[in-house]
């Protein structure tokens, strides 16, 4: 199925959305540059799958504006029906109908005409299914029956895709195998998408960009790389991986700390938690900190270290662990300048 150029540049601005007396979405904003994948992150709960129904205009939000390559889809005094907004969507769970063969499945949002040309043929050749037109769903794996739901939501050729956590009822493996499929196809494609999901590493691998969501609002969207190095708060620190909080007094782009002198990114003053990742750590025999736990895990391994003052710090090696629980050891900052959190901000 070609797909022209880049469509479908999506803005979302000041989203607003009440159920009852709980505020679902607060002021959530998102923008998706045309022919880009933007990754939408949160836990469960925070509201993203509300913010996706507002953008297909299965939702009405209560404030805010939609805007699909500068036209508004929803705004004050407007609002364009669903099925007139160009916008696709895949489910969780597929949804397939279970009385039609997959080629019925994918053709069911086409025009009688339509179904009769080529489109459908060409969508499930497009998801690796060529051939399996006349299968019913009941026959097919979890993930054929999700690449499925994939080509019935391109075959309509939309400018926007919304993917709501797509693969959470496959297998680890599957789930891994597909995902890197699907990444390939939005980039081949260059088919404007916003994909869902809870899980950090499914974002970062499947996002041009991650937009992470707490609370109904999207607090930062930036390129995993840059999210991952710089998260804009304490609480997207957290959400994304692991993160250790050290104390430190910050001046002229460094922070003292109990482990020596760290680079910081941000020029802050005074009373800071500086953000250290454990892969930006190094422990090497000494009398620094002492080890209170090893975790083992084949491909890489956790020291939980604890300092006099009583601060843990996670550190992560490559190497099956030299040390065990009880040594002591020296603890040395190795990473590139990072982000320090003011101590009085609880953000
Ligand atoms: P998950 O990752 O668990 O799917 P989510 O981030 O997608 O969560 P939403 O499904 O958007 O979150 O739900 C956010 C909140 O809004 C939840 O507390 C949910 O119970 C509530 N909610 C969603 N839809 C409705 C509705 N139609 N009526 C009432 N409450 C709703």
């Amino acid at each position: 199925m070609p797909q022209s150029a880049a469509t479908g540049a999506l803005a979302v601005e000041g989203l607003c959305k009440a159920f009852g007396d709980a505020l679902v979405l607060d002021q959530a904003g998102l923008r998706v540059p045309a022919g880009r994948v933007v990754a939408l992150l949160g836990p469960s709960g925070c509201g993203k799958t509300t913010l996706l129904r507002c953008i297909a205009g299965l939702e009405r939000p209560d404030a805010g504006q939609v805007r699909l390559d500068g036209r508004d889809l929803s705004a004050p005094g407007a609002f364009v029906a669903p099925e007139r907004r160009r916008i696709g969507m895949v489910f969780q769970d597929g949804a397939l109908f279970p009385h039609l063969t997959v080629a019925g499945n994918v053709g069911y949002g086409l025009s009688r005409s339509e179904r009769r040309g080529a489109r459908v043929a060409e969508a499930l050749a497009l998801v690796d299914l060529a051939g399996f037109g006349d299968r019913l769903p009941a026959s097919l794996s979890g993930g054929q029956a999700q690449r499925v739901a994939l080509a019935r939501a391109l075959v309509t050729r939309p400018s926007v895709l919304l993917l709501d956590e797509p693969f959470s009822n496959l297998d680890t493996i599957l789930r891994i195998q597909i995902r890197a499929e699907v990444q390939r196809l939005l980039a081949d494609l260059g088919v404007t998408a916003v994909f869902v999901t809870h899980d950090q590493e499914e974002a970062f691998v499947v996002g041009d960009e991650v937009a992470v969501m707490l609370a109904g609002r999207v607090v930062q969207q930036a390129a995993p790389a840059e999210l991952y190095r710089a998260p804009a708060s304490r609480a997207v620190a957290g959400f994304l991986g692991d993160a250790n909080l050290l104390p430190g007094v910050a001046a002229a782009g460094l922070a003292d700390t109990a482990i020596g002198r760290v680079p910081l990114r941000n020029g802050l003053r005074g009373d800071v938690d500086v953000l250290l990742r454990p892969e930006q750590l190094r422990v090497s025999a000494g009398a620094a900190a002492t080890i209170d736990s090893v975790q083992y895990f084949g491909h890489d391994a956790i020291y939980l270290t604890r300092l006099p003052g009583g601060a843990a710090l996670r550190v992560r090696v490559l190497d099956a662990p030299e040390f065990r629980p009880g040594d002591t050891v020296d603890l040395d900052y190795v990473g590139g300048p990072t982000v320090g959190y003011p101590r009085a901000s609880a953000g």
